[in-house]
Parts: structure tokens; C-alpha cells; sequence
């Protein structure tokens, strides 16, 4: 079978990629293996220069990387220019810190010197989303990478050439070309490389469905794994907020990415008594929005990845509206056969349509009314995920009280949940387990070893 590159905006076949054979793969593999044998002896300083290298490249070829999310996921080249330039500073970020942050750490303990040292752990199989195509990568190859382990990159099967452009970079950064190689893979090989005894751990960022396979298979072997699944965020926003600000920001998050981000806003849980003016203010905001070819540079946002996507997304819209949701704004696919997804909203949404149960992945804004502030949070927490959460509202100390009761792996007050190096990114519930990025991040792949001298 081959692996496809696709235009989802021209519905072009960019490029067909035959799928690397069982012996390729075996190939890659065991020279993985070897390499990580070898890289793991390199000191931070040694690595650091690799990756400030990579992150170099990054920025010189932000363009390209932008042209290549572009024609093959439909980001906008703006947006895709962004998306390498954080993926420099990841690099940058983790060449800095990489060192202190698995410095060995003395502990007093009876009788001895006791110290925790951090070893690598070898092989780490990463299965990737499209969605950030270059993002999704770095964020763990970065860490993984300063720690001394090796990437193996099983990308999404609509980025083939997102991942061999990381690849080629993080080879022209310096890196031995074994060290982190793009296997152009479909799902049936995956459980047999989790097997695989030279495979260490695996880190999967993706859907529930993706999740639970890939952590059933790492179960069985017993290996480590991280899971970044899905998400259906709620931004709440009390009687008492800043309304103009929180609707702005409330229509930018939700198109993050075309909708299609896992934090995303997904829900937006709103005080009654400003329910109608804040659908007001969204529906304004989002109607303002451009729909265009990714490569142009006036686009705000391009069409969804793949038609199966958008078809979803409308199967989950009219399934709602028919369980009792309100269109506040009619978009969506204005031509079947198309990718294209104009942004919807939804109001009244209630327990029992899909809007209120699962994660909807594109530009459709669920809108949800609380009667005060622990319905608001009740309302939130009434849901299968935990990804990130937004709370509104000019009382911080009520906001950092409604932190605290979110079942969420991250709250933002007043501001837009993104990923930050500097904190620790991940969900509990069904959006997964483990953390990327922060100090945390570099710790899950690593051996956490405990040494005593007597
Ligand atoms: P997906 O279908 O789960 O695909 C993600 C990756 O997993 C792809 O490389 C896919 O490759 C692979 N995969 C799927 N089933 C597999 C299996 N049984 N065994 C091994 N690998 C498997 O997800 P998607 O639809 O592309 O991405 C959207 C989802 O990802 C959303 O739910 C979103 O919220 C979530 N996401 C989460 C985060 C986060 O950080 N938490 C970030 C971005 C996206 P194949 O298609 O070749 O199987």
C-alpha cells in the first residue's frame, strides 16, 4: 500500500509513497537501536549543539516547512510559519535546560549518600497526529533527544512529507541520521515494533480509539507509555468578564488550527444572564473570518485535512440539532464533496446529543448556559475528557478556586490554553496520561534511578 500526500484544498495527489517493507523497517530499527547504544554516551553539550542547530533550521526553513503543512493538512502559511518557529524555540529551549533538569539530585536517607540520576531509556517510538504536523514532533523529539534516547517517527499517513522534511533536519542539524528516522508506516506494523524488545517506550498523541490500542499493545510488553488524546475544553466565562476580550478570544481559540485542535475551546459554558450577548459577540467575530487557499497569506482559515473529517462534522452537527441543539450560526460544508467547514455555533446544548458527549473536531462551537459558577464547573467536569479549561471573570480568586475543582490537566484565566514550554502539557481522564514539555516532559523516557552508597 502506499502512504499519500494530499492537497485537501485542491484535492490534488501530491506525492504516493510506497510503504517501507517489513525488511526496511527491520532495517531501521536495528540501526535505531545501535545508534541509541551511541548516543546516549554524548555529553548535554554535544546534544544541545544538535538541537540549537535544528533550531536554527527551523527558523531558516520556516517558509518551506509552512508551504509543506500547507498543501498537505491545509494551515494556513501563516499559521504553519508559527508552528516552526515554536518548534525552534522548543529546541532551544530544551538544548538550555536539558542538563539541569536531569541533574542528578541528591537525598538524605539513613546510613549512605543517596542521589536520583536520570539515565536514557533508549528506543522511543513516537506515533503522530497531523494536525501540527512539525509540533507534535518536536515537542517530543526535542526532550527525548536531550535526554540521550533515539526517535523512531510513525507519522500520520496524510503528512509523509511533513515528516521526511523533519527528518532531513534534524539530520543537516548534525544528528546521526539513525538517531531519528521517519518510519512511512501504516497502523498494522506499529503493534509489532510495541513488541519489539529494542523498542524502549512509545508516546502516542492522538485520538481515544489510537490510544487505547497503542496502550493495550505497550501494556502487554510492558513498556512505557504517554498518551495526548483528545479533548473537548470548556471556556467558562462568568456574569463579571471582560465580555468583548473573552468572545474575541473565545472565537480564536476555537478556530485554532481550523478547529482541529485538541485545546481547542470546544465548549463555552456561559452565565445566563450574558448567554445571548456572548453568542452575539462570537458569531461576529467568526462570520469576520476569511476562508481561502492555505497558501495565501490573507487565509484565516483553509479547508479540514480530509473529507472524512468534515463529513464527520456534519454528521455530529445535524445529529445534535436533531437531538435538540440550536444553530445560532448555519456553516459547515457548503459543498459535500469539499473539506471546506464554515464555522458553526450551537446553543442549547444539553445532556444526551453528541454536541454535550464527545470532542467535535473542526470549527463548531458549542455553546452551553450555566446558571452561576459551580454549574459552570459542574457543567464542565460533566464530560469524558480532561485536556485544558479556560475560566473568565475579574474575581481571580474565585477563578483560582474554580482552577483547582476543573478536571483538566491545564486552566487558563482569562487567556487562551496553548502549550507552553516552560509548563507541563497533558490531560487526565480520556485525554490521556503523562505529560510533554517543562521539566516533566524530558522525566517520562528517562530511567529514574535511585543510587545509595554505603
Ligand atoms: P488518530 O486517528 O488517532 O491518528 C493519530 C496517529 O495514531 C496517526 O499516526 C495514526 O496513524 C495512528 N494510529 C491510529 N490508530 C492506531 C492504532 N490502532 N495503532 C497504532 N497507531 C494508530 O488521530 P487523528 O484523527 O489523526 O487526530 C485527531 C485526534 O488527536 C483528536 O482526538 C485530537 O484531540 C487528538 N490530539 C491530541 C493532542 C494532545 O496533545 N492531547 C494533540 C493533537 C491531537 P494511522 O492513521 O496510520 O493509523
Amino acid at each position: 500500500m502506499a502512504i499519500e500526500s494530499h492537497n485537501p484544498y485542491t484535492n490534488e495527489v501530491l506525492h504516493s509513497f510506497p510503504a517501507f517493507s517489513a525488511a526496511e523497517t527491520e532495517q531501521i530499527l536495528a540501526e535505531a537501536y545501535q545508534a541509541a547504544a551511541e548516543w546516549r554516551t554524548t555529553s548535554f553539550a554535544e546534544r544541545a549543539a544538535v538541537l540549537r542547530q535544528a533550531a536554527e533550521l527551523l527558523r531558516r526553513r520556516q517558509h518551506e516547512l509552512a508551504h509543506l503543512m500547507a498543501i498537505e493538512m491545509g494551515k494556513p502559511v501563516r499559521d504553519g510559519r508559527a508552528e516552526a518557529q515554536k518548534c525552534a524555540a522548543c529546541c532551544d529551549y530544551y538544548a538550555d535546560h536539558a542538563e539541569s533538569f536531569l541533574a542528578d539530585e541528591e537525598i538524605k536517607t539513613e546510613g549512605g549518600r543517596s542521589f536520583l540520576s536520570y539515565a536514557p531509556l533508549g528506543v522511543v517510538l513516537a506515533i503522530m497526529p497531523w494536525n501540527f504536523p512539525m509540533w507534535q514532533v518536536v515537542r517530543f523529539a526535542a526532550p527525548a533527544l536531550m535526554a540521550g534516547n533515539v526517535g523512531l517517527l510513525k507519522h500520520a499517513p496524510n503528512v509523509p512529507q511533513c515528516a521526511l522534511a523533519l527528518e532531513k533536519l534534524f539530520h543537516d542539524a548534525g544528528l546521526p541520521p539513525a538517531a531519528f528516522r521517519a518510519l512511512l508506516i501504516e497502523t498494522e506494523p506499529v503493534a509489532g515494533l510495541i513488541a519489539d524488545d529494542r523498542v524502549a517506550a512509545v508516546t502516542l498523541t492522538g485520538s481515544e480509539r489510537a490510544g487505547a490500542a497503542v496502550a493495550a499493545a505497550a501494556g502487554q510488553h510492558i513498556k512505557k507509555s504517554v498518551l495526548e488524546l483528545g479533548g473537548s475544553d470548556p471556556f467558562i466565562v462568568l456574569a463579571d468578564a471582560d465580555l468583548a476580550v473573552a468572545a474575541q478570544t473565545a472565537a480564536q481559540a476555537r478556530m485554532i488550527n481550523a478547529g482541529q485542535s485538541c485545546i481547542a475551546a470546544k465548549r463555552f459554558i456561559v452565565e445566563a444572564s450574558i448567554h445571548d450577548e456572548f453568542v452575539a459577540l462570537v458569531k461576529e467575530h467568526l462570520q469576520a473570518l476569511h476562508y481561502g487557499d492555505p497558501l495565501d497569506e490573507a487565509t484565516d482559515y483553509g479547508p479540514l485535512a480530509r473529507l472524512d473529517l468534515a463529513e464527520n462534522l456534519t454528521q455530529q452537527v445535524a445529529d445534535s440539532v436533531a437531538q435538540g441543539a440550536h444553530t445560532e450560526l448555519a456553516g459547515g460544508q457548503p459543498d459535500l464533496d469539499s473539506p471546506r467547514f464554515d464555522p458553526v455555533i450551537l446553543t442549547n446544548i444539553r445532556p444526551g446529543q453528541r454536541a454535550y458527549a464527545e470532542e467535535f473536531f473542526g470549527p463548531v462551537a458549542l455553546v452551553l448556559s450555566a446558571q452561576d459558577a459551580d454549574d459552570a464547573v459542574r457543567l464542565a467536569n460533566d464530560s469524558r475528557f480532561g485536556l485544558g479549561a479556560a475560566v473568565w471573570t475579574k474575581d481571580l480568586a474565585k477563578a483560582e478556586a474554580m482552577a483547582r475543582q476543573l478536571e483538566s490537566g491545564a486552566v487558563f484565566v482569562n487567556g487562551l490554553v496553548k502549550s507552553m514550554n516552560e509548563l507541563p502539557f497533558g490531560g487526565v481522564k480520556k485525554s490521556g496520561y503523562g505529560r510533554e514539555l517543562s521539566f516533566l516532559g524530558i522525566r517520562e523516557f528517562v530511567n529514574q534511578k535511585s543510587v545509595w552508597i554505603g
